[in-house]
């Protein structure tokens, strides 16, 4: 099969003042990560970083204008590709050593990208079977109870392993906004991972679910509340207790 090739890689959708969503248009929307772009005063903060197929300063001027730490909720190839575009990056030590030095194993790349995850390939080429993730070990870790702020917005970093050890998530308590990572997000979740681990998976929705949470901007899909919230912990709850 022949892909097309691409004009643009990224779209950017303003969700308020302080967020946009930025997506890359031509990775399957099923598996492509949500790339979460908040502002702050001071500087601002980039959750996670997409696939890294296509450089993100490059096409996104809001990247480039201001001073942005990219943090990331987790090593995984579908959030981590941007990451060494960023002069300060934040991830959890658990994970920092496979960010250091990321290969298509220890990403998951190689279970996830074939040919059949892109829709066109860019102006630049791709070499899918070759795919992987750029080396960028964090400027810091960040670890449970840790702020990040923005000069007039803080997030405090949740840490909450069972998709991976290093999950992290950022709550924002003053709106009740949570970035979820792949922790929980309005899909699949995914708890066969070579590094997964299901009674840790347990103790950090039950964490969640008692979070009072006014919005969840997940690693994949459409954001939701916390009626929304509370029923995809349970589902997964009940799930893990059949086991
Ligand atoms: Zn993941
Ligand atoms: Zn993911």
């Amino acid at each position: 099969m022949q892909l097309p090739v691409a004009q643009s890689w990224y779209s950017v959708q303003r969700i308020d003042d302080g967020l946009r969503l930025i997506l890359e248009d031509h990775v399957d929307p099923a598996w492509r990560c949500n790339i979460w772009h908040v502002s702050g005063r001071d500087k601002d903060i980039l959750v996670d970083s997409g696939m890294g197929v296509v450089p993100l300063k490059s096409e996104i001027a809001l990247l480039r204008e201001r001073p942005v730490a990219c943090l990331a909720t987790h090593c995984h190839y579908d959030h981590v590709g941007g990451q060494h575009e960023f002069d300060e990056r934040l991830s959890h030590a658990a994970e920092a050593g496979i960010m250091a030095a990321p290969s298509r194993a220890n990403t998951v790349a190689d279970l996830f990208v074939t040919e059949e995850l892109f829709s066109a390939l860019p102006p630049q080429g791709l070499d899918i079977a070759g795919y992987n993730v750029s080396p960028a070990a964090p400027t810091r870790t960040v670890a449970e109870g840790d702020i990040v702020d923005l000069g007039d917005r803080a997030f405090e970093v949740l840490h909450l392993p069972g998709h991976s050890p290093g999950c992290i998530a950022l709550w924002e308590a003053a709106s009740g906004t949570l970035f979820s990572g792949d922790i929980v997000y309005d899909g699949e979740l995914f708890d066969t991972l070579y590094h997964s681990d299901i009674d840790s998976y347990i103790a950090s929705l039950e964490r969640l679910r008692a979070l009072p949470v006014t919005v969840v901007h997940g690693g994949h899909f459409t954001s939701f509340g916390s009626a929304r919230l509370l029923e995809l912990i349970d589902f997964n709850l009940q799930r893990w207790q059949r086991r």
